[in-house]
């Protein structure tokens, strides 16, 4: 492992997973996704950290989060980059999960209430993008948005099973893909659902 993956790990280790759950914070200690209400779940421990280590983030990256949920995920994007965006479409999650990451003092994110499947193109272009939520094709506004030299990480798949892509671009732009674990996320709503 890598200087940089340790001190994730390191990071990792010492959040508290319940911080982020408002009900059933005695769940929170095992590596499964938890219900945190309207349908959505906190990820699964090994997996958040599993997938920011493969995203690997440098420290003056411009990070893209579709699907904020508890916040759990993208707390720790946020120790290990430089800024990030996040999108969630779930009013009341959004609005609790500013609450929650300011009161932990995290002050390199910005919030959006909005369908992420379009990303977010204020900001754009991105250096990494974490989607946390499963889609049945790569959106293309994310392919778009992501910058020569980006990497992306998303689950693509059927509702009940998708496989973990990692997609890279290139200086000239082009697009590679790398399959990594199945793994079991709540759906991607909307357009690529
Ligand atoms: N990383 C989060 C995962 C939450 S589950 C955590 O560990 O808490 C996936 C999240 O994606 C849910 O909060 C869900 O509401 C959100 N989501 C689903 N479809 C979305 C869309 N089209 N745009 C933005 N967010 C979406």
């Amino acid at each position: 492992m890598t200087n940089r993956n340790e001190e994730i790990a390191a990071y990792f280790r010492n959040m508290d997973r319940s911080f982020f759950m408002d009900t059933d914070k005695e769940l929170a200690r095992f590596d499964e996704a938890i219900p945190i209400g309207h349908g959505q779940t906190i990820s699964q421990p090994s997996l958040v950290l599993k997938m920011t280590q493969l995203l690997d983030i440098k420290p003056d990256a411009k990070v893209l989060e579709i699907g904020t949920g508890s916040g759990f995920q993208t707390a720790l994007l946020a120790a290990f980059s430089k800024q990030v965006y996040t999108v969630e479409r779930v009013e009341p999650l959004y609005e609790r999960v500013q609450e929650r990451l300011r009161a932990a003092g995290y002050d390199n994110i910005r919030f959006r209430l909005g369908d992420g499947t379009d990303g977010w193109e204020d900001h754009a272009p991105y250096d990494r993008i974490m989607v946390t939520a499963a889609a049945s094709i790569v959106p293309p506004a994310l392919i778009h948005q992501l910058d020569a030299g980006g990497k992306m990480l998303i689950p693509v798949g059927s509702r009940f099973m998708q496989e973990l892509q990692l997609i890279e671009k290139d200086r000239q732009g082009n697009v590679q893909t790398t399959v990594y674990d199945l793994v079991r996320f709540v759906p991607l709503r909307g357009q690529y659902e």
